[in-house]
């Protein structure tokens, strides 16, 4: 396996802002917001009342019949409780979901760019990364592109929509598309629903578990509270799959974390049943953000960056930009990093060479300055 380049993204980020440099950081793929202060409360109770033990491996009964509702009422799904389970985080949510289901030489299909995270867990399993590349159709994944992948080796397709790093979401319809083939062929699917709430119109939010039971047999929806509400510290997150996967699933947690941390599943309860005013508060200030990225963006010189429609990632491509020294976006992340002490994500660790992200979970005053050396440093590199 290789370290996440993401995770050393803000590794270095951090070094830096330790020896008390004037850091601008596009690296982290987290929220700048902290965690809604009900949520807070809900947390300092359940810890106060004692739900200080192991818990259910799935998680709490609360924890579960929170999700369960929760997607009952947004997705009109029918879920039932042996099919979902609380985990630490969405990434043990997708762990559990790879490992118990895959033997040896099992291919797995990861469309480009996938999140970081996909193939090291595929590998960890035994199975065979199969890649898709999608650069011609902007990003966008098509149920032809899925079609023409497919081996009999073939056991699992890991979608995520919103995407990390490119941000593009797949509208319904192809989705579907997709779904009904996978189907038809006994191919399982892993949906890493994580960015689920954040998606910008004209796109909207749409989620697997809206699809037809028939579609969803092979089906596992990997959740998280991470991104939702401001939770990346707490560890928490969901899988909703076939009660026959679960069980799988229950089986890899049950030894290694036993159960997810009890005193965060009691917030992520609150987090799920309470107001939900923070999730539009964040979405419209990244909506804002957004706007003013994009458009910012078309400044910059050598730069090219389709419009993404969910999460909050902008992902240029930068292959404008590579002259004279700099010839790869590995690159032009080191260079931009020591000579305007701004951190990017370079897109080859998302199998997106010639690429880089850059988040905006970050305040406006970062975007402004982080660009601005952007542009001085792609002006000087042109
Ligand atoms: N999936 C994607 C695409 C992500 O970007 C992340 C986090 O960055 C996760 C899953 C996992 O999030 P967590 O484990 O914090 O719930």
């Amino acid at each position: 396996m290789q370290p996440s380049s993401t995770l050393a993204a803000m590794q270095a980020a951090d070094a830096m802002r330790a020896a008390g440099v004037d850091v601008v950081d596009f690296g982290a793929g987290e929220p700048d917001f902290d965690t809604p202060e009900n949520i807070k409360r809900a947390a300092a109770a359940a810890m106060r009342a004692g739900q200080t033990k192991y818990t259910p491996t799935a998680g709490t009964r609360e924890l579960q019949q929170a999700i369960l509702d929760f997607y009952a009422r947004e997705f009109t799904a029918n879920y039932e409780r042996p099919e979902v389970m609380a985990t630490s985080g969405g990434k043990q949510a997708i762990f559990n979901a790879i490992v118990s289901l895959l033997n040896p030489g099992d291919e797995v299909l990861l469309p480009k760019p996938y999140w970081v995270t996909f193939p090291e867990i595929v590998v960890f399993a035994r199975g065979t990364p199969v890649f898709i590349e999608t650069e011609e159709t902007g990003f966008l994944l098509n149920a032809q592109q899925v079609a023409s992948a497919i081996t009999p080796r073939t056991k699992l397709l890991i979608l995520n929509s919103p995407c990390n790093p490119s941000g593009r979401v797949i509208p319904p319809a192809e989705f579907r598309k997709i779904m009904e083939l996978l189907t038809e062929r006994g191919i399982y699917v892993v949906s890493d629903e994580c960015y689920l709430r954040f998606v910008y119109p004209p796109a909207s939010v749409f989620s697997a578990a809206s699809l037809p039971t028939e579609l969803r047999k092979r089906l596992c929806i990997a959740g998280s509270f991470s991104k939702t509400y401001a939770m990346t510290g707490w560890r928490m997150g969901y899988a909703l799959a076939p009660d026959g996967w679960t069980k799988a699933m229950l089986k890899v947690q049950s030894h290694s974390t036993s159960n997810p941390n009890s005193i965060a599943q009691w917030a992520a309860t609150e987090a799920l049943n309470g107001p939900q005013e923070s999730v539009a508060t964040m979405l419209a200030e990244y909506t804002s953000r957004r706007a003013w990225l994009l458009d910012a963006l078309k400044e910059i010189p050598g730069l090219s960056c389709s419009q993404p429609e969910g999460a909050f990632y902008a992902f240029p491509n930068v292959r404008g930009c590579l002259r004279g020294k700099i010839r790869t976006s590995q690159e032009f992340a080191q260079a931009l990093l020591e000579e305007e002490q701004t951190v990017i994500t370079d897109g080859t660790g998302f199998g997106a060479a010639g690429y880089i992200r850059i988040s905006y979970a970050t305040s406006m005053q970062q975007l402004r300055e982080g660009v601005k050396r952007i542009k001085r440093f792609t002006e000087k590199v042109i």
